[in-house]
C-alpha cells in the first residue's frame, strides 16, 4: 500500500515524501481510513510505529477541508493531549511537518516555563493544540483557552497519562469539550483503567491493534 491510496491530499503527500516516508506503517494504514471517515478510534500502539502521523495527517485533512468558522478570531479545532513536554513537542513539529503547504497553526502548552508565550500563541489564534493536561487547565481557568469550537480530540499515550496520575486532569479537560467530536484514544497498553476511560469517553470506536 502507499500513502495514495490512503486518498490523502495532495498538499499531505507531498509534506509525507518530503519527510522520506516511503509507504504507510501498519498504524498508518489501518487507522487513517477510519479517521479520515470520521469514526472514534481505540488504537493499541506503542511509540515507534507512526502513530502520530496516523492521527496528525486526517487531522490536519479534515481541517483542511472546511474553511474556519467565521469570525476574526481562530478557534481551536483539534486538541492533542499527551503527557509530557517532550512528546508535546515531538507532536507540534510533527504538525508543523506534516502540515508545511496547509497554512493551518498549531501550538504547544505544557508546565514548567512561564505562560506568557503560551498565552500571546493563543491570543493569536490557533488551529491545533498540543497539550500536557495541567498547564492546559490552568491557562483555562485564566480564561485564555477556548474549547467550544473542538472537532477532534486526540490521548496520546493513554497508559502512561493515568500511570503519571492525569486521570482528574484529563477528565476535566473532557468536560471543557463539545460533547459532540471525533475522539481517537492511543495507548501502549489497555490496564483495565485505561479501557474504562476508553469505554466512558469514546463512541462506537473502531478498534485497532498493531
Ligand atoms: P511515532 O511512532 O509517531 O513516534 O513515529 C516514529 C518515527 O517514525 C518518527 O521519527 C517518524 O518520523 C517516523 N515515521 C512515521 N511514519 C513513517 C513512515 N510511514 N515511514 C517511515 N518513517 C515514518
Amino acid at each position: 500500500m502507499q500513502f495514495s491510496d490512503l486518498k490523502l491530499i495532495d498538499p499531505l503527500l507531498r509534506a509525507v515524501a518530503a519527510e522520506g516516508y516511503d509507504t504507510p506503517t501498519p498504524i498508518q494504514q489501518k487507522g487513517i481510513p477510519p479517521i479520515l471517515a470520521g469514526h472514534d478510534l481505540l488504537a493499541c500502539a506503542q511509540t515507534g510505529t507512526g502513530k502520530t502521523a496516523a492521527f496528525a495527517l486526517p487531522i490536519l485533512q479534515r481541517l483542511a477541508g472546511s474553511a474556519p468558522p467565521e469570525g476574526r478570531s481562530r478557534p481551536i479545532r483539534a486538541l492533542v493531549l499527551t503527557p509530557t513536554r517532550e512528546l508535546a513537542a515531538q507532536i507540534g513539529d510533527s504538525f508543523t511537518a506534516y502540515g508545511r503547504h496547509l497554512g493551518l497553526r498549531n501550538t504547544v502548552i505544557f508546565g514548567g516555563v512561564g505562560k506568557g508565550a503560551q498565552i500571546a500563541a493563543l491570543r493569536r489564534g490557533l488551529d491545533v493544540m498540543v497539550a500536557t493536561p495541567g498547564r492546559l487547565l490552568d491557562l483555562a481557568s485564566d480564561g485564555a483557552v477556548n474549547l467550544s469550537r473542538l472537532e477532534v480530540l486526540v490521548l496520546d499515550e493513554a497508559d502512561r497519562m493515568l500511570d503519571m496520575g492525569f486521570i482528574h486532569d484529563v477528565k476535566r479537560v473532557i468536560a471543557l469539550l463539545p460533547q459532540k467530536r471525533q475522539t481517537l484514544f492511543f495507548s501502549a497498553t489497555m490496564p483495565p483503567d485505561v479501557r474504562d476511560l476508553a469505554e466512558r469517553i469514546l463512541v462506537n470506536p473502531e478498534r485497532i491493534a498493531v
